[in-house]
């Protein structure tokens, strides 16, 4: 728990420093504590802190710690599903997660509707961005971007929020968030509504700021480093 609190105030100090010299306020900067492979208890704890933002990248994994948060007595937690989805588990992870970072094709947008509905909910999705063009770190390409966009505003149960990137490996951070900016402006132009910006992780979250990031996930900068298989 101290270890837990330490870590937030460390992430929380980087975040306030890098709203300060872009001169954006704090509160347009949300932290998604990326809690894969640590246990719910983990997630109660900084709850108690006054995380409210969690994310996940395993339907499985989330589930069943989406339960067990639940029947840890937290409320009001909002949960994000920021790994890739396969279409089979659409149904299933569309009965707990608020917002879907991951929405990278047309079939998985039909799924996750379809979800919603029959759950009686309304999922925010985000539409992924392929900054290198590598099939195998998913994304959509961004001259699919427009398409998707449009297919995720008009499906029932779906509420299409904006665009999410995972830097590439190997290259520089700060040019991959602003050619997500430029695909964030053309969204929304097209759909006003659709302004987060999902793009940065604990090593990169200082040039995703200056870029105009509204969504942080951090993982390893809160809770430590995963086991290296588990990732
Ligand atoms: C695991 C994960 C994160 C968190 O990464 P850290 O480097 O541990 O902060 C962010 N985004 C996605 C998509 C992830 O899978």
């Amino acid at each position: 728990m101290d270890e837990l609190a330490e870590a937030l105030a460390a992430v929380e100090r980087r975040v306030a420093r890098a709203c300060a010299a872009a001169g954006r306020p704090r509160a347009g900067v949300v932290v998604v504590a990326v809690s894969k492979t640590w246990p719910a208890s983990d997630v109660v704890a900084l709850a108690g802190l006054g995380v409210r933002d969690f994310g996940e990248n395993r339907d499985a994994e989330a589930a069943a710690k989406v339960e067990a948060v639940r029947a840890g007595g937290v409320s009001g937690v909002r949960w994000h599903m920021v790994g890739r989805v396969q279409t089979g588990k659409a149904r299933s992870v569309a009965r707990y997660a608020d917002v879907v970072h991951s929405l990278d094709r047309d079939r998985l947008a039909v799924a996750l509707g379809a979800g919603a509905r029959s759950a009686g909910r309304t999922v925010s999705v985000l539409v992924q961005v392929s900054l290198d063009g590598d099939p195998a770190r998913g994304g959509a390409q961004p001259g699919d971007v427009p398409g998707l966009a449009d297919l995720a505003a008009t499906t029932e149960g779906l509420r299409l929020a904006g665009v999410m990137a995972v830097a590439p490996l190997d290259s520089d951070p700060t040019e991959a968030f602003a050619r997500l900016a430029g695909v964030s402006h053309r969204m929304c132009a097209d759909h006003p509504e659709a302004v987060v910006v999902s793009a940065g992780m604990s090593a990169d979250l200082e040039q995703a700021v200056a870029a105009g990031a509204t969504h942080l996930r951090v993982g390893t900068a809160l809770f430590g480093r995963r086991p290296p298989l588990l990732r």
